[in-house]
């Protein structure tokens, strides 16, 4: 009997993995559950959400009928629940139904949140994220709305990290009045040393009109729909129609946690992107933990572990998986870091 290689993710690690495998081997039967009912759809995209009127239809890079007539069985709009080890099966909830699925491999590809600061937690309805299609879509309905009664919306993006720095680009691009929050003295500090992260200030401020507030760390919020403010520890930011948090990602480790696997920051596997605790479970991409402590969370590396993955399991590649080189880039117009980029 064939073997059946059950993949939960249909990001770039999940999709790319199981496109691979079955290019290399026919004789395979190949699953991917995801919770997601769009298809597969560019994540770094998403950074261009408020400036490009077709996004929503050009992000989506491959239907699930396309992968479906790869020969991929495709289980979208299904919620993976557990995963017993003991048995090989993982168990998945669609449409209200919940049934089992036996797997000799597994892959998870199960990727990142948003993270959302503890103090935060108690103010979702205060605030969104940008982090999948679906919250796009839902930021881009609440920008019409704010559109339909004021002229230029007014948002706060708090993190000046990479993602909230692209974002407050967008949505400067798209005409939107921009204040961004960050809670140390430099943006990016994580990525670019300190005379690119002077550069990259100039540019925000004096090319994109974004009001950059170094040195604040946000509280919390308060106020209601349209007309919110950002709590800081000695004072408070008013008239601000939206609020986009970006502090960061954090990776989906909760079904490795249950199934009793290593689990740090992410899922910890091996050189051979393989759980240290199981054998037949793989890691990859956002969610996986490499031996070094990093988590390769940029398209390249998680392109390149999907790839090798897919070898190694066929037995084609016996080399434990090499991290490509890559350069990772901010998409904000008129900035290029000098120096490079750090990782
Ligand atoms: C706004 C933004 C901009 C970015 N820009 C760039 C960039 O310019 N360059 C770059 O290199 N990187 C960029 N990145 C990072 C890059 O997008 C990620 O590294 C990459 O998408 C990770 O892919 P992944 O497949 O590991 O995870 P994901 O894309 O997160 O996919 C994981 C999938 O698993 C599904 N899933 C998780 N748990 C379950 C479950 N229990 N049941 C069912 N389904 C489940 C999710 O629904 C999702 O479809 C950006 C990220 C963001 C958020």
């Amino acid at each position: 009997m064939s073997m059946h290689v059950a993949v939960i993710g249909s990001g770039i690690a999940g999709v790319t993995f199981a496109e691979e495998i079955l290019k290399l081997e026919r004789q395979l039967y190949v699953t991917l559950l995801t919770r997601e009912k769009c298809g597969y759809y560019s994540r770094p995209l998403l950074s261009h959400g408020f400036s490009r009127g077709d996004i929503e239809t050009k992000i989506v890079l491959k239907s699930f009928a396309a992968l479906v007539a790869a020969d991929i069985a495709v289980e979208s709009g299904a919620e993976v629940l557990r995963l017993d080890r003991s048995s090989k099966t993982l168990h998945f909830r669609k449409n209200g139904i919940e049934t089992p699925l036996s797997y000799d491999k597994v892959v998870l590809a199960t990727g990142s949140d948003a993270l959302i600061p503890p103090p935060f937690r108690a103010q979702a309805s205060l605030f969104n994220v940008l982090n999948s299609l679906e919250d796009l879509v839902k930021l881009r309905r609440q920008r019409e709305k704010i559109l339909s009664r004021h002229p230029r919306p007014r948002w706060a993006v708090i993190g000046g990290g990479l993602i909230g720095c692209e974002i407050s680009a967008d949505l400067s691009k798209a005409g939107d009045e921009v204040v961004l929050f960050h809670a140390l003295p430099r943006l990016m500090e994580r990525q670019l040393v300190e005379e690119d992260s002077v550069n990259l200030l100039g540019v925000l401020r004096d090319k994109l009109g974004i009001e950059v507030l170094l040195d604040k760390a946000v509280r919390g919020f308060s106020g209601s729909e349209m007309d919110l403010s950002v709590n800081l520890e000695s004072e408070t930011v008013q008239g601000f129609h939206g609020i986009i948090v970006a502090c960061g990602f954090r990776p989906r480790i909760e079904l490795a946690i249950e199934a009793g696997l290593e689990t740090r920051r992410g899922i910890v596997v091996d050189e051979f992107l393989t759980s240290t605790s199981d054998h037949d479970v793989y890691a990859i991409g956002d969610s996986a933990e490499l031996p070094d402590g990093k988590l390769y969370a940029y398209v390249t590396p998680v392109r390149g572990q999907g790839l090798w993955l897919a070898k190694h399991i066929l037995g084609q590649d016996d080399q434990a998986w090499q991290v490509p080189s890559f350069k990772p880039k901010a998409k904000i117009p008129g900035f290029e870091a000098v120096a490079g980029y750090l990782f």
